[in-house]
C-alpha cells in the first residue's frame, strides 16, 4: 500500500486527500477553509465518518496542524498508514519545472520566485509546502505542476506574437494549466479506446469553475486554451476567457478603471457570473427555466466558445479519435455537452442524446456506436494523478 497525502493549498484554503496510489482509494478527504479570517472551518471525512468544526486558522501552518489533529482524533491514523510521500499541487512551474519535482529548499525558493507569473496561486502553494515540510520533515515532498503537461507545446503554439525581447525578458508565453487533469483524462481516453496514448489524438475539455481545453496528440499536449495565466480561452464561471486585449486599454481610458480593477473584473466578475449574475451552471439553468434572457445568452456564449475551440483543435490535430468532457460541468451538464458539439457532424463528431442524458459518475461513451469520433465523459481524478506522480518521484 502506498498512501500519499495530496495537498492543494489555495490563498484561503487547503484541500487534502490521503490517496492509495495503486487503487486510487481515498481513505480521507478534507477541506480547510477561510484561513486568515476570524473563524476558519474544517471538514474531514474518513472511515469514522464526517466531522465538521470551526476554529481560528490564522495561516497555512495552523491549517496543516489542524489537519494533523483531525487525522489523530478522527482517523485514519497516519502512524498506521504511513504515507510514503506528500504530493503538492503547484499551479505555475514556468520554463524550469516540466516534470514532478522533489522539493528541497532550493526548489521551494524557485517555486516562490515564479510568483510574479502566478501571483494568486504560487504564494499559497509555497505556504502549503512550507507548512507541510515542517509538519512531515521525514517524508519526501513532491511538487506536481499544473503547467508541466503542457511543456510539450510546440513553439508555434506557445509563442504570442509580441515583441520577442519583451516576451523573453518577462516570461510572456502560453504555459497552460489543469495539466494534471488533462494528462489523466487523455490517458484514460486512450485506455477506453483500447489503444496506447501514443496512438491516439484526443481533445479534452476540462470544464470546472475554471475551464480549459487541450489538444493531445499521441499523449503530448500540443495546444491548450489557457495562456500566461488561467484567464485566457473558454468562458468560465467568473473569468472572461478570450477578449480583445484592447478592451483593457479602453476601460482604463474611457471608464477610468485601474489595472487592479480590470484584473478583478476579468478574473472574478466576468464569465457566466458577469453575463448572468450566477457562476454555477445549475443556477444558470434554473434562471433560464425562469425565463431569464441574460442567462440564456450566457449559456449560448459558453457553448459557442467551446464549439469554436473544438473546431480549431480539430484543425490543429488533423485527425481526432476522441472528444472528452471532464470536471464539474463536463461530467454533470448534458445540455452543455450536447450544445457545444452540435453541428459538428461533418467532422464525425456526434452526441447520442440518450447516452448523453444525465450526470455521469463513471466513464461513459456518449457518441453512437460506430461514430468516427468517440465522444466520452471521463470523471477527472487529479488527486490520484498527483499521488501516482509523487510515488514515482519519491521512489526515484
Ligand atoms: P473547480 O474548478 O472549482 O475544481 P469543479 O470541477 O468542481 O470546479 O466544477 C464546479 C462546477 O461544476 C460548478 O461551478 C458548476 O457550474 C458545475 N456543476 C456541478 N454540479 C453540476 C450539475 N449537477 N449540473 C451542472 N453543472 C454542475
Amino acid at each position: 500500500m502506498k498512501h500519499v497525502l495530496v495537498l492543494n493549498s489555495g490563498s484561503s484554503s487547503i484541500k487534502y486527500q490521503l490517496v492509495e496510489a495503486t487503487t486510487g482509494e481515498a481513505s480521507a478527504v478534507g477541506l480547510v477553509e477561510r484561513i486568515g479570517e476570524a473563524e476558519g472551518s474544517l471538514r474531514h471525512e474518513g472511515p469514522g465518518g464526517r466531522t465538521e468544526r470551526t476554529q481560528p486558522i490564522p495561516d497555512h501552518t495552523a491549517g496543516v496542524q489542524a489537519v494533523l489533529d483531525l487525522f489523530r482524533e478522527v482517523g485514519p491514523s497516519l502512524d498506521e498508514l504511513r504515507p510514503v510521500a506528500v504530493g503538492h499541487r503547484v499551479v505555475q512551474g514556468g520554463d524550469r519545472f516540466t516534470a514532478p519535482t522533489l522539493v528541497d529548499d532550493e526548489v521551494e525558493a524557485a517555486i516562490d520566485a515564479l510568483s510574479p507569473l502566478a501571483p494568486l496561486h504560487n504564494p499559497p502553494n509555497v505556504a502549503g509546502i512550507r507548512a507541510a515540510r515542517a509538519a512531515f520533515p521525514d517524508l519526501p515532498h513532491v511538487a506536481i505542476f499544473d503547467t508541466a503537461f503542457h511543456s510539450t507545446l510546440p513553439p508555434e503554439a506557445y509563442t504570442y506574437a509580441i515583441d520577442r525581447e519583451v516576451a523573453r525578458e518577462h516570461g510572456v508565453r502560453r504555459y497552460g494549466f489543469h495539466g494534471t487533469s488533462h494528462a489523466y483524462v487523455s490517458r484514460r481516453a486512450a485506455a477506453l479506446l483500447g489503444k496506447e496514448p501514443e496512438d491516439v489524438n484526443v481533445i479534452v475539455a476540462h470544464l470546472g469553475n475554471g475551464a480549459s481545453i487541450t489538444a493531445v496528440a499521441g499523449g503530448r499536449s500540443v495546444e491548450t486554451s489557457m495562456g500566461l495565466t488561467p484567464l485566457e480561452g473558454l468562458v468560465m464561471g467568473t473569468r472572461s476567457g478570450d477578449i480583445d486585449p484592447a478592451v483593457i486599454f479602453h476601460l482604463q481610458r474611457v471608464a477610468g478603471m485601474s489595472t487592479d480593477d480590470i484584473d478583478t473584473l476579468l478574473n472574478r466578475r466576468s464569465g457566466l457570473l458577469g453575463l448572468a449574475g450566477v457562476n454555477d451552471l445549475r443556477d444558470l439553468h434554473a434562471a433560464i427555466e425562469a425565463g431569464d434572457d441574460d442567462a440564456a445568452l450566457a449559456l449560448e456564449v459558453y457553448c459557442h466558445r467551446l464549439r469554436h475551440y473544438v473546431g480549431a483543435y480539430y484543425a490543429q490535430l488533423g485527425r481526432v479519435d476522441a472528444v472528452v468532457f471532464t470536471a464539474g460541468v463536463g461530467e454533470n451538464d448534458d445540455v452543455v455537452r450536447l450544445e457545444a458539439l452540435s453541428g459538428l457532424e461533418r467532422l464525425g463528431i456526434v452526441v447520442d442524446p440518450e447516452r448523453n442524458a444525465g450526470r455521469k459518475k463513471t466513464e461513459t461513451v456518449i457518441s453512437p456506436d460506430g461514430a468516427e469520433v468517440t465522444v466520452m465523459v471521463i470523471p477527472t481524478n487529479e488527486e490520484l494523478e498527483i499521488a501516482r506522480q509523487a510515488v514515482a518521484v519519491a521512489e526515484g
